[in-house]
Order: C-alpha cells, then structure tokens, then sequence
C-alpha cells in the first residue's frame, strides 16, 4: 500500500518514494519555470529519451527550454524518459508519464519535441510516446494529438525512427523550434486538417515530414531509400538550418537543483562545428561551418551563470575548444574572473598545443584529476586515415607536459575497427599508451605513480562522413581484436586497459545506417521489452535478436561496405557538403593521406594568441571547398575583433609559423580532454557532438571520469573533486547555525544532493562559504543526521562558515532571502552566529521527535485507542528487535534501546503534518528517539516495531503505510535528576555551552546517516 501523499496535486505522489531517485520526477528546482498554459500560444514538451541525470547536462535542451519560456507565446516543460522502475510503477496504476514542471501528460501538449542524440535511446522514444498517451507511429495519431517532432544529430539519418516521428529538424533549432509549434497551433486553431498542417510545416524548410516522402528499395545495396516527395512544394532533398549564434546566446540559467546530472556544472557553448575534419566524427561535419560565440558574450554569460546557478564549476564546451580560435586569452580573461569567485573552470575537448604552457598549470591549479586526450589510433598510418592531425611526437610532449606539472593520471581514447586497421594498428594502441607512459614516468621523476589508462572502443560508421560507406567490424572480429589489445597490454604494469561490450555497438551501427523497414525491428523489440539500450545492464540481446530474426533482416546488410556511387537511406538529408566531398575525403582515407585542419594557415595547428600576429599573417587559410561556403575573409576578420575584444593586442607565444608548428614544445598534443570527454554524449540537439567521440560508442550511459564523487564508487569518488584556488591555512571565515525545512520534492532528494545544493544557495544570494583547507578543499559544512528518502522534516541544521561577518539583522536578511533561491521544498527559518568555543552539532544532537502519519482508514475508526495500546506495548517491551539490512548485510536493532517516548499526538502535532504538506483524516504518533555516539534508529523501524507487521526475512518488520516528519531535533542537558536529560534547542546557545563537559550524548553523523 501507497504512503500518504508527497507533493500535493500530483499524480506520482503516493509512491514517488518507492522508486529509484525520485527527485526526478518531482520538478521544482531553481530556475524551472512553470507558466500559464492559457498565457500562451503553443506549449511545448521538450522530450529527452534517456534518465533526467543525463538529460540535464544536455546544452541543446537547456538552450530550447529557456527559448521557449522567455518568448511570450510560448512554454516549454521538461520530460525524461522513466526509469525502468518508474515505468513499472506507471504500468501498474495505469498512470501517464507526464512532465516535470506541470505534470500534464505528454498528449496534452501541442508539441511534443524529442532530442535525437544517440540511436540507442530509440526504444525509449516509444516508451515515452506510449506512457505519454500519444500514438506510437505518425500514421495513427488523430486531429488532436500533438505533433511529435524531433531533433539534433541522428536527425540526420532518421528512418528507423521516421514513422513514430511527425517531422524532424535538421541543423540547428534555435529558430524552427519556435516557428514549428506556432505555426502548427496556429494552423490548428484555424481548424486545418492534421495532415494539411503537417505540409505546412514541411514547406518552411529544414523540416523533414517523413509521412509526405515515397521509398524505394535500392537495388545496389538492398536498402530502401526515399525516393521523392509526395506532394508539391515541400523541399527534396531537405536543407538544413543554420543560425547565427550570437543571435542566440547561450543561456545563463537553466534548472538546477534537483538530483545531480552527470556533468554537474554550468557547462557554456563558445563555439558549434569544427575545423579538425576527423573522418569518423559526425558532428565535424553536420555542423560545418564552425561558429565561434563573441567571447564578450561568454565573459557576460559565464559570470551571469554561476551567480544564477551557485554552481562552483564553469565548463567551457566546443567540439575542439582548442580550435576556437580566441581560446588562450578567453580562458586567460575566463579564469581571472572566476579565481575571484573560487569557481573551478573546466575546458572541454582541449588540445595542449592549443594552449600557452601558463594555461596548462591554470588547469594543474583548478583541476586535480588526470587529463584525457584522445589520439583515437595508435600508429600514425592510422591517424593518417582518419585524419587526427596529431604526431606521436606530440603526443608524448604532451605526456611529458602532463606528468610533470604532477597530475599522476592521463586516459586516451581509441577506436578499433577503423578502416584498413591491421594487428600492428591495434597492437600500437597499447603501445602508444606505454610508450606515454614511459614519457611520463621521466617527466614526473623517480618514485611518482604515472598511470595511462587505455580506453578503446569500436568505431560506428556514421552517415554523412567520409566513412559513412566503410564496414563496421562483425562481433567476432571486434572480439579478436579486444583479445589481442588484452595480450598486447600484459607487461606494461603502468598501462591500464579499458574495452568496451561491443554488442551494443553493434546494435548502433545497424541503425545509424538503417532504413525505415528497420522501424517495425524496433517497435517489436521494444514491446518485448528492449529499453535503455545504452546502458550495458540493461541492453537485451535477445528480445533483438528475436526481432531481426522475426523480420528475416540481414543485419550485415547494414553493415558491410556500401557501394560510393549508391544511393544511401539518409542521402535526402543534405547536411551542405559538397557532393563529391566525403567521397574524396574516403579516397584519401584509403590512402592513408591527411587533410589538415581547414580555416587554418597551412602547416599551423593553432590560432594566433594575438592581434599583432594575427594582422601579420596574410596568408590563406586553408579550404576544401566542402560545400558550406566559408567567407574566408569574414572569419579572418571576426577572428580578429574577438582578439581585440579580449584585450589580447600583443604577441605572448612565439609566432606560430608553419616551422614554429611543428616544434613540440607549442604543437605537442593531441585533442586533449581534460577528463571532460564523456560530455560529448550530452551535448545538445543542436551541436550534437555526441555521435564522433568515442563515449558515444561505449560510454554514453557512463558518468564520466570527473563526474561528481559517489561514496560507493572510491575511484570515481578519487578521481572527482576538482582543485580550486588555495584554501586560507586553517578555518577563516565566520561560524553561523541555520535551520531549514524540507518538504515536498525536497524530502525526495538525496542527503548528498542537498549537501551539493547548500552552497550553490548561498552563493546565489551573495554570501559565499569559506572552503577547508587541504588537497581537496570543501565548503566549510556540518549537517545534522541525514534522512530516509521520503522522510520530511521541519527541522534540519548545518554549521557552516561564511566570508562575512554578519549582524543579527544581517543575517535574518540572509535567511529569508536564501529560501527564495532555493528549489522548490527546501526553506530556510533562522540562523544564529556561534562562537569560537560553541560546540558542534556532532557534540550537540542527543534526540529527534518524529510525527508518524497514518491515514485513518488504514487503520479503522477507533485509530487512536488501536495506537494507544500499540504505543503502551511498545513502552513496556524489555526489547523491540529488528532486522536492518545496509548493503545485504543485515543486522539487529533493538529499538527499544532508543525509544524514549511515543503517544497519539494531538492538534500539535497534527497542525505540523499540514505544515509538512500532509493533509486529510489523518491519525499521528509522536515518538522522541535517542540519538547516540553509538547509532540511533530510523523513523520507519520505530513505525515498524509500534504498528507492522512481521514478514519477510528472520526479524524484519513492515512498516504500515505511513508519513514520517522530523518535528525537532534536540541537544540534552547534561543528565541532573531526569533519566534523559531536559531537551534544549540548538539555537539555544547558552544551553549548548554547557553541554560541552558532559560525558554521554556525544552523536557521529557518520553513525547517523544511516540511521536518521
Ligand atoms: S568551406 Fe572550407 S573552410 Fe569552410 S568548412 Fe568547408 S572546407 Fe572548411
């Protein structure tokens, strides 16, 4: 049976804490925005098909979310595809998915729009259709229905997916996002028929509407292609759209707050496309030209953004950030902006030789995990092939460079099962990655730890590069080859290797070049039950393998070689190549020759740092003629104005000439990743890098090496926290006590996520924390004893240190203003200035009082006389045992040990549970536990031993269906007469003093948290 209800009015909220990180569900944090539907035009639901987790670091979402809700015509709420969990809590009660910010359905929007990032999510695609109440594929959804639209990089090559889609943006959204919705309930509200609207938004370019196109099978390769369109005017082949970024800048808030995303910071554009050409990387090439974003407008951004999100790291994201052309001064001018701010700046998919050398060790300050580059191949005819214009020599400069500014890790990333790859390419992955780590080991002197972790994964052929007509390795071959990197890798101790479950590439390739008969393939695996297929524990081979063997589909058909002069599935999207031009890049893949990086001076591999060089270069940057149609003399030009405007006048680098170049020392690297490599699987509709890095192909669903620290995972807990600025030496700043609530969807997020938000809300409101010193310094926190998920309270504490020193009216203004920066729930009611010699919480807390909520038909009418003589019995017991289980290992508690008092409770206690959201014909229980140095007890054992039900395993306990709010949390006066001691407030200060010498309640939050 359910609990009472969570948050009011919403349909989840009787089992939200039943499932897997609830918060996901619940909205309500900082900077969503919930508007009137009857305000506007059109509403929107921005659909992502993967978990929330993932889906908040996407920028391409942030970017439409806050489009949409800063136009007066329209809204945009949130959705993320449930959880598998969550989805059997759905089916069950027969309950739609519905979005974050007004938890409508998905069928009642005008527009429901999905991010395309990745072909694995398909299958979530449909689950969030189905839940969401909107026919699965286009041909069934009425007059009515919503218009399923979708975007971002796979948009590209869409027929697997095309029948469940109504129309697909291609290119960037920023301006068809809005023009789609208005246009359609526009044409809606004037009573035009569905399919009149749909041709409609055909015609206003970069919109492909699959339903108005025929198919024909290929004769040359057995797929089937489309063939022409089916009614006039309506494009053939679609062009895409491209804007003006600096018409868009990017967003400087976007929610924040809830559970935490895997990139967990405010991650800013500076750039969209990329000059590099690698021929396995699609975004290089769908996204051409490269975009640079004025970096005034970055400066103004980054600072408005980490005042409106509190969060303390900054990202820099491009798919080459060291090829943005004014990136040395932008993080030079970044970096003394948020130094001031201690804000650690992250600066994604960075090249060394992008960087003057001072850079480097701004990052060694910052950041203090290892650094991640990319070589992609391990000999150099292989990097000849797939065009990465990187040397071995760089690549171990880099190395060097690296180990000896004392970070102790590097990872690289490689494919296997590039074209023309022989056993002495692969071998060489592993030897590259010995042979850096033999540069290393030099580099960073005797007796320091070098580690190189290998991460190989398998290359997918992706449309619309130079490889889009190469083979993919067959599962056996891709397994030989992991074999043989396993071998290879045996004596080189410093060498860590990392393959990838390749099945699931597979899987990827197939429909990366699949066509539309591949829909009824997914929609029959998908009702056998394939979801999440991205994530390695979750993909299921068979119910696959059942659908293509159902349909007689010849998966090799997908993925052998495709003939260069056939016509391919995805060829009526036109991305703006050239005709001609992924061909020849193909040729000369086969022929193991380079293409340098175009919009560069021949030879060069960076930018000028400056305007001084930057005016005396005249010669011509490179070009092949792609198609895109570069204004070669507008990118000089523009690359000179952002110098300008950057203050960077004069020459700081040497003169990066050709010659210059190709000396180590500036050159040395290749696409550096300061362990921010993952980020490309997030990355947005509209940028979509995803698809060309190799987290795509096997790390997707991983967080990635910096993501936040997990207490049950010690590597990634390691390898997280980034460096900020040098901590004061002891503990400056000034000791303040707060009290807060939590309550609704806050009662539904993790200790630790609260823990995250704290600071990030003061920094909000301008009263910035003081760090511990040491390593890794921290905020300076204590908080009282964490919750159960699901458990409300109305009195939590933290000790903290703020910068300032602040007087009582100071303060109480503090107060009240950081509850209105705080999400939704979470409420701060007061704060008090301690002493030096004031005690800790951890010496103070010695009690909890809990309010349990039972409604009363749950128990019967005479509820309160039944509670009465559950309480009496309780009392009276010599022990109350129960098995608690952490982790599978279980042990006994005797409750009774803690149990100081429990009655009915009266209007009080009852007028608190309405405080704390809970209302109805409720019946309470007020119980007062113990909290002790040596543990304490659960609100939800102390329900069980009073009013459950023995079941399940030797000594375990049901708690009956019940609400649990913390009324107070207490200090005990030193024991004088009373068996327990007289219960004081934590603010009461004087009181506290004088706990100080007392011997017994001496409580460890460590012990605590996990026991309320
Ligand atoms: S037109 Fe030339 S400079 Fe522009 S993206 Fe294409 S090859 Fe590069």
């Amino acid at each position: 049976m359910d609990s009472l209800p969570l948050l009011a009015d919403h349909p989840y909220a009787s089992f939200l804490d039943q499932v897997e990180k609830p918060a996901r569900y619940a909205g309500g944090e900082v900077g969503s925005v919930v508007k009137d539907w009857a305000s506007v035009e059109a509403r929107v639901c921005l659909a992502f098909p993967d978990v929330y987790d993932i889906g908040m670091s996407h920028l391409g979402f942030k970017i439409l979310y806050k489009l949409l809700n800063d136009d007066p015509r329209t809204l945009a709420e949130r959705c993320y595809a449930p959880w598998v969990d969550m989805e059997a809590q759905l089916v069950k009660r027969g309950l739609p998915l519905v979005s974050l910010e007004s938890a409508r359905p998905l069928r009642d929007f005008d527009v429901v729009g999905f991010s395309l990032q990745f072909e694995l999510t398909y299958s979530n695609i449909l689950t969030m259709l189905h839940l969401g109440g909107v026919p699965l594929r286009a041909e069934d959804r009425g007059e009515d229905d919503p218009i399923v639209i979708a975007g971002g990089p796979t948009a590209t090559h869409p027929e697997p997916i095309a029948p469940f889609l109504d129309a697909l943006v291609i290119g960037d959204g920023e301006e068809k996002a809005t023009e789609v919705a208005l246009t359609w309930t526009r044409l809606k509200r004037e009573g035009v028929p569905r399919r009149e609207r749909l041709i409609a938004i055909a015609r206003l370019g970069a919109v492909y509407v699959p339903s108005l196109y025929a198919t024909r099978l290929d004769t040359d390769t057995g797929l089937e292609v489309v063939d022409r369109p089916l009614v006039d005017g309506i494009p053939f082949p679609i062009d895409r759209a491209l804007v003006d970024l600096n018409q868009y800048p990017f967003p400087d808030e976007s929610p924040t707050g809830g559970p935490e995303a895997i990139f967990d910071r405010m991650s800013i554009e500076i750039a969209r496309g990329c000059t590099e050409g690698c021929r396995f990387c699609q975004a290089g090439m769908i996204y051409r030209p490269v975009r640079e974003r004025d970096p005034e407008q970055i400066v103004d951004t980054v600072m408005r953004a980490v005042q409106k999100s509190g969060q303390d790291e900054v990202s820099l994201t491009a798919l080459s950030t060291a090829d943005v052309s004014c990136i040395s001064p932008l993080v030079k001018k970044v970096t003394d902006r948020l130094t001031k701010e201690r804000i650690s700046l992250g600066v994604s998919s960075l090249r060394a030789y992008g960087l003057e050398p001072d850079l480097l060790d701004e990052l060694k300050r910052v950041r203090a995990t290892g650094l991640t580059f990319a070589p992609e191949a391990g000999t150099q005819r292989m990097r000849d092939v797939v065009n990465k214009n990187v040397t071995e020599e760089q690549l171990l400069e880099t190395a060097e460079r690296v180990f000896s500014r004392g970070w102790g890790k590097m990872k690289l990333y490689f494919m296997i099962g590039l074209p023309t790859e022989t056993d002495e390419d692969v071998r060489g992955i592993v030897e590259t990655g010995a042979r850096a780590a033999g540069a290393g080991r030099r580099a960073a002197g005797k007796g320091k730890p070098v580690d190189v972790t290998v991460s190989v994964s398998t290359h997918v052929p992706k449309p619309h590069t130079p490889f889009q007509w190469a083979a993919m390795d067959t599962l056996a071959e891709v397994g030989r080859k992991q074999q043989l990197l396993k071998d290879t890798v045996r004596p080189y101790r410093a060498v860590t290797l990392k393959t990838h479950e390749a099945h699931a590439s597979v899987l990827e390739g197939i429909f990366a070049r699949g066509d539309r008969p591949l829909a009824d393939v997914l929609e029959r695996a998908w009702r056998s039950g394939a979801r999440f297929d991205s994530w390695d524990d979750q993909l299921k081979l068979s119910v696959w393998e059942e659908a293509f063997a159902h349909f007689g589909v010849d998966r090799a058909r997908y993925l052998g070689t495709l003939p260069v002069t056939a016509r391919l599935p995805w060829d009526h999207i036109d991305v703006g190549l050239e005709e001609g031009f992924l061909a020849k890049e193909y040729r000369k893949a086969l022929q193991s020759r380079l293409s340098p990086p175009c919009g560069k001076v021949a030879g060069t591999f960076v930018h000028h740092t400056n305007l001084e060089d930057a005016r005396a270069d005249t010669r011509r940057l490179v070009c092949y003629d792609c198609g895109v149609a570069c204004d070669m003399t507008q990118m000089r030009e523009e690359r000179m104005t952002f110098l300008d405007r950057l203050g960077a006048h004069k020459r700081s680098l040497p003169v990066l000439t050709g010659e210059a170049a190709s000396q180590p020392a500036l050159t040395g690297e290749a696409a550096s990743q300061p362990a921010l490599t993952g980020e490309a699987a997030s990355q947005p509709a509209l940028t979509g890098e995803a698809a060309s890095q190799p987290a795509l192909t096997g790390e997707a669903a991983s967080p990635p090496a910096d993501a936040a620290p997990s207490p049950e995972d010690p590597a990634r807990a390691e390898a997280a926290p980034p460096r900020r600025a040098p901590a004061p030496k002891g503990r400056g700043g000034f000791r303040y006590r707060f009290r807060f609530e939590k309550t609704g969807p806050m009662a539904l997020l993790g200790h630790l996520d609260v823990v995250r938000e704290l600071p990030r809300v003061l920094r909000r409101v301008g009263a910035p924390m003081t760090y511990t010193a040491g390593f890794h310094p921290k905020p300076d926190m204590t908080f009282s004893p964490a919750l159960s998920l699901g458990v409300i309270s109305l009195d939590e504490y933290v000790d903290l240190r703020l910068e300032r020193d602040l007087d009582p009216a100071a303060l109480e203004a503090l107060v009240a203003s950081m509850s209105a920066a705080s999400p939704r729930g979470l409420a701060f009611r007061g704060a008090v200035k301690l002493g030096p010699e004031d005690p800790a919480l951890s010496k103070l807390i010695a009690g909890a009082r809990y309010a349990l909520a039972f409604a009363r038909s749950s128990i019967g009418a005479d509820a309160e006389a039944v509670l009465a003589a559950r309480c009496s019995a309780a009392l009276s017991a010599a022990s109350l045992p129960i098995r608690r289980e952490i982790e599978r290992i279980a042990k006994m508690v005797d409750v009774r040990q803690y149990l100081v008092r429990a009655e009915v409770g009266g209007p009080d206690v009852l007028s608190a549970l309405a405080r704390a959201g809970l209302v109805g014909d409720l019946v309470a229980l007020e119980v007062e536990v113990d909290i002790r140095g040596s543990g304490a007890v659960k609100s939800s054992e102390v329900a069980a031993v009073i009013a459950g039900e023995p079941g399940g395993a030797p000594g375990a306990i049901a708690p009956p269906p019940h609400r649990a709010v913390r009324l107070q949390l207490f200090g005990r006066a030193a024991p004088s007469g009373s068996a327990a001691g007289e219960r004081f407030s934590l603010f009461d200060l004087e009181r506290a003093r004088r706990v100080k010498s007392a011997p017994e309640p001496a409580p460890s939050l460590a012990l605590a948290a996990d026991a309320e």
